[in-house]
C-alpha cells in the first residue's frame, strides 16, 4: 500500500509541538512503570505520561473497574443518580479528614477546565475578576487558564485578568531582582516591582490566588517554608480565596502527604485536581466549600463525572492505598533525592540544584554552578536522547528549559531508581 510512514504522517497531519526526541519513540504498550516501542524494547518511564501515570500503567484494577462500568452504561450526563459517581464522590472526600469544609465534588474532564471552573466560583463567589498567580506557574491553556499560566512560551501581551506575583524561588531568587520584603505577596503587571505595585495586593481585592503546591511545569520548584501559608492567608483576609492547583502535586506524589498543600499547612478554599486522578483517563475535580460551591450557577459539563472516568478514578484511590503508593513515593524519592545530591557535589558545574518531595523531582543544570547560567537547549537534548537509547524516559521543563524532571509512576522499585541514576549520569558524564 501506499500508506505513509507515521513519522511522515506525524509531522503532516498532526500538531506535535513537545516532541523531543531525534527519533520519535512509536510505543505499542504500557507495563507498570515502563513502556514497550513497536520493536519491544523497553523504556523505564520516568515522566509517567506527563505525571499523569500515577499508579502504572494498565493496572489490572483500574482495566477491570472501567470494563465493568462500560458494560453498565457509558454516559449519562449529569440529569440522572449514578451510583459511580456517588461512590466516587465519596471516596474523594475521605481524602478530606483534615478538610472537612472541603465537602462539595464538581466533576469535569481536564486540568485546564478544573482551573477554568475554579476561576469561575471564585469571581463568583467574591464578586471580584482580578487573580494573583505566580511566575513560572502553570495552570493549563485554554484562554481563561492562559491569563493564569505564566511561564515563557505561554505568555501573551493581549491576555489580562490576573496579577502575577513572583515565585520566591530558593535557587534562582525573584523575578527583576528586586524585591520588597514587607509582604509575602507582591503583585506587579509587567514593570519591574516598582514600589507601588508591590504594594498592590494589600489594597486591591482580589477574587483569590493560584498556586501549585509545587512548581511543576516550572521546574519542580518549591517554596520557602511558611510562604505558602502566610501568602494564601493574607488574601483569604483580604476576601480572596486560595485555590491549591494539586493537578501535579496530589494524590500522594510528594510522599509525606496526599495532597501537596498540607504539606504547606495551608487551608484552601478550592482545590484543583486531575492528571493522575484517573491515571489518564479524562476525568478532573474540584472539591470546594459547599457555600462556594453554590456560586456556580449555570455551568454546564456535558462529560463531567463520566461514569467510566469516576469508576477509575475510585480504583486509582484504592490502588493508592492498598499498595502504600504514598508511601512508596516518600521511600524511593527520598532515595533518588539523596543520590542526585551526591551526584550535584560529584560532577563539575553541570547540576546546580537538585530539588523536590517524593517522587516530584527536579535536578536544575547549570553550565556553572557560580553564575548559574542555565545549561543549553542542546545539550539538554542529547542527555535527554541518550538516556532515551539507553531505556530512560524523562521530562524537561523550567522556565529556560534546563531542569530535568522526575515524576515516574509511583510503583517504581529502589533498583528502577538505581538504574535510572546510572543512565542518567552516564548521559550527563558524556556531555561534560
Ligand atoms: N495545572 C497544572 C499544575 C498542570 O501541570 C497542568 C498540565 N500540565 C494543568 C493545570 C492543565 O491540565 P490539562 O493539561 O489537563 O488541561
Amino acid at each position: 500500500t501506499n500508506r505513509k510512514s507515521i513519522n511522515e504522517f506525524f509531522s503532516q497531519h498532526l500538531s506535535f509541538p513537545f516532541l523531543q526526541y531525534k527519533e520519535h519513540l512509536h510505543v505499542a504498550r504500557g507495563e507498570g512503570q515502563f513502556i514497550y516501542d513497536t520493536n519491544g524494547k523497553r523504556y523505564l518511564d520516568f515522566f509517567a505520561g506527563i505525571v499523569t501515570v500515577g499508579v502504572g500503567h494498565c493496572h489490572p484494577r483500574l482495566i477491570e473497574a472501567a470494563t465493568k462500568q462500560m458494560k453498565k452504561y457509558w454516559h449519562l450526563s449529569t440529569y440522572y443518580l449514578q451510583d459511580s459517581v456517588r461512590d466516587y464522590a465519596e471516596n474523594l472526600l475521605e481524602h478530606f479528614q483534615d478538610d472537612k469544609h472541603l465537602s462539595v465534588c464538581l466533576f469535569v474532564n481536564s486540568g485546564s477546565e478544573a482551573n477554568d471552573l475554579a476561576l469561575h466560583l471564585a469571581k463568583e463567589y467574591t464578586k471580584q475578576s482580578e487573580v494573583i498567580t505566580l511566575r513560572n506557574s502553570y495552570h493549563g491553556v485554554i484562554q481563561s487558564t492562559l491569563c493564569l499560566t505564566n511561564i515563557a512560551g505561554f505568555k501573551r501581551s493581549y491576555l489580562t485578568g490576573s496579577r502575577v506575583a513572583m515565585t520566591p524561588d530558593p535557587y534562582r531568587g525573584i523575578w527583576g531582582g528586586q524585591y520588597c520584603r514587607d509582604s509575602p505577596i507582591q503583585t506587579t503587571r509587567s514593570c519591574n516591582c516598582q514600589k507601588d505595585h508591590c504594594q498592590a495586593s494589600d489594597r486591591y481585592k482580589v477574587a483569590g490566588m493560584f498556586i501549585e503546591s509545587i512548581q511543576g511545569y516550572g521546574g519542580s520548584v518549591q517554596y520557602p517554608k511558611n510562604y505558602v501559608k502566610k501568602a494564601t492567608e493574607l488574601v483569604q483576609q483580604n476576601g480572596g480565596l486560595y485555590i491549591a492547583d494539586e493537578v501535579q502535586s496530589g494524590f500522594g506524589r510528594t510522599g509525606t502527604h496526599f495532597w501537596g498543600y498540607q504539606g504547606h499547612g495551608a487551608k484552601p478554599d478550592i482545590v484543583v485536581m486531575a492528571k493522575a486522578i484517573a491515571n489518564g483517563f479524562p476525568f478532573a475535580a474540584v472539591v470546594t466549600r459547599p457555600e462556594i460551591a453554590k456560586t456556580v450557577g449555570n455551568y454546564f459539563n456535558t462529560y463531567g463525572g463520566n461514569p467510566i472516568g469516576c469508576a477509575v478514578a475510585s480504583a486509582v484511590l484504592d490502588v493508592i492505598k492498598e499498595e502504600k503508593l504514598q508511601e512508596n513515593s516518600l521511600r524511593v524519592g527520598t532515595h533518588l533525592l539523596e543520590k542526585l545530591a551526591k551526584l550535584r557535589d560529584q560532577l563539575p558545574n553541570v547540576i546546580g540544584d537538585v530539588r523536590g518531595k517524593g517522587l516530584f523531582i527536579g535536578v536544575e543544570m547549570v553550565t556553572d554552578k557560580e553564575s548559574r547560567k542555565p545549561y543549553p537547549i542542546e545539550k539538554m537534548n542529547a542527555i535527554l536522547n541518550r538516556c532515551r537509547d539507553n531505556g530512560l524516559l524523562l521530562g524537561k521543563g523550567g522556565n529556560f528549559g534546563n531542569v530535568f524532571r522526575i515524576k515516574p509512576p509511583m510503583c517504581i522499585t529502589i533498583e528502577d531508581a538505581d538504574f535510572a541514576l546510572n543512565v542518567l549520569e552516564d548521559a550527563i558524564r558524556k556531555e561534560l
